[in-house]
């Protein structure tokens, strides 16, 4: 079954909601999400497991999108996933760029870039490769903390990006299963290290979506 048309006229979308954004620097701004299905990086403490099979969504029109997207009041999408970057979102982006939207993106940067984006949060992955041009474009980078050794990861990652975008906003995030013993740890590193702020799934708190 397609999933997808090449010009991306067509999204396997997984769902659309409005909500919250519950993590990062825009937490709790109003923004309406469209999770894309489909995801190759194979993360293993992934919250989004039911979005990896494309297969699973019907092909959506960026009319329909658009079409629902206008009963809510906000002026800013948000592109998620799975991992978004597996389409091309030039014509999405467009569309709503023409329509007075901003648009947001949260990808883990493992495929080359395609759309206009306002935002992006770049969630480098263990183990995924970084296309570079998305450490030049990311409004902020957000390592996941699953282990002690992320610790080092995320330096690494924040090398990468200071080098070539000295303004990118670099946030630290504990895994949401291992909150309880990671988020101290987290919290003692931020303040040893002033550089980095501290995210959290705040809609996951507060039991929103
Ligand atoms: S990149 Fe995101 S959607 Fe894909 S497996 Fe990792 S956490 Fe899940």
């Amino acid at each position: 079954m397609s999933t997808s048309s090449t010009d991306g006229n067509m999204l396997p979308v997984m769902e659309e909601f409005y909500s919250l954004q519950g993590e990062g620097c825009y937490t709790g701004t109003a923004a309406y999400f469209i999770r894309i299905g489909g995801c190759d990086v194979g993360c293993e403490f992934c919250d989004s497991k039911a979005a990896w099979n494309a297969a699973h969504f019907a092909p959506t029109s960026i009319d329909d999108i658009l079409h629902r997207l206008q009963q809510f009041t906000t002026r800013t999408v948000v592109l998620t996933g799975g991992e978004p970057m597996l389409y091309n979102l030039d014509m999405l982006c467009d569309r709503l760029h023409a329509a007075g939207y901003r648009t947001h993106l949260e990808t883990s940067g493992s495929h080359p870039i395609s759309g206009n984006w306002d935002w992006i949060c770049l969630s480098p992955k263990q183990g995924s490769h970084v296309y570079e041009h998305f450490y030049r474009r990311a409004g902020e980078l957000k390592v996941i903390i699953c282990h002690d050794d992320d610790f080092v990861r995320a330096e690494e990652e924040a090398a990468k990006v200071r080098q070539v975008n000295p303004d990118c906003r670099l946030l630290l995030q504990a895994e949401w299963s291992r909150r309880q013993s990671l988020t101290p740890k987290v919290v003692n590193y931020i303040l040893q290290h002033p550089q980095w702020t501290l995210s959290q799934q705040s809609h996951k708190y507060i039991h929103i979506r």
